[in-house]
């Protein structure tokens, strides 16, 4: 996909602050964090939204929160905890049409789920 931006990013044509890497997954700092720790998870692979995986190819998002499992470990913050969240299409605000996990952590966050 040569116009998607985060598929630019796994291709290095864009740089990102890189926090995590496998042959699936990548993971990189959200350019505008809303919490102390942003982070983002994708694919490598290229899926518009989560719409997009077929049931056979989910296994792939499983990859995706075993790197989030992972990192939240290495960093600390798997105990003092951390919220992740998926937008998808309109009503769900999604910007970038490859698919992501945001990752927040690092303080306390917000009661309500609207904090993204
Ligand atoms: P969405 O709104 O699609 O759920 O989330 C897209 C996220 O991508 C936003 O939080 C936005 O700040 C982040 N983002 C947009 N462009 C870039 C970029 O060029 N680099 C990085 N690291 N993050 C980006
Ligand atoms: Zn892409």
């Amino acid at each position: 996909m040569g116009q998607c931006l985060f598929c630019k990013i796994v291709d290095g044509a864009i740089p990102a602050a890189k926090v995590f890497e496998n042959e699936t997954v990548l993971a990189f700092k959200d350019i505008q964090p809303q919490a102390k720790v942003h982070y983002l998870f994708i694919p490598k692979k290229h899926y518009s939204n989560l719409n997009e995986i077929k049931e056979g190819e989910m296994s792939v998002m499983a990859s995706v929160y075993g790197a989030i499992a992972q990192v939240a470990k290495k960093e600390g913050f798997d105990s003092t905890g951390y919220r992740t969240v998926i937008n998808t299409n309109g009503h769900g605000c999604q910007s970038v049409f490859h698919v992501h996990v945001h990752v927040l952590a690092g303080e306390q966050l917000g009661g309500k789920m609207t904090g993204v």
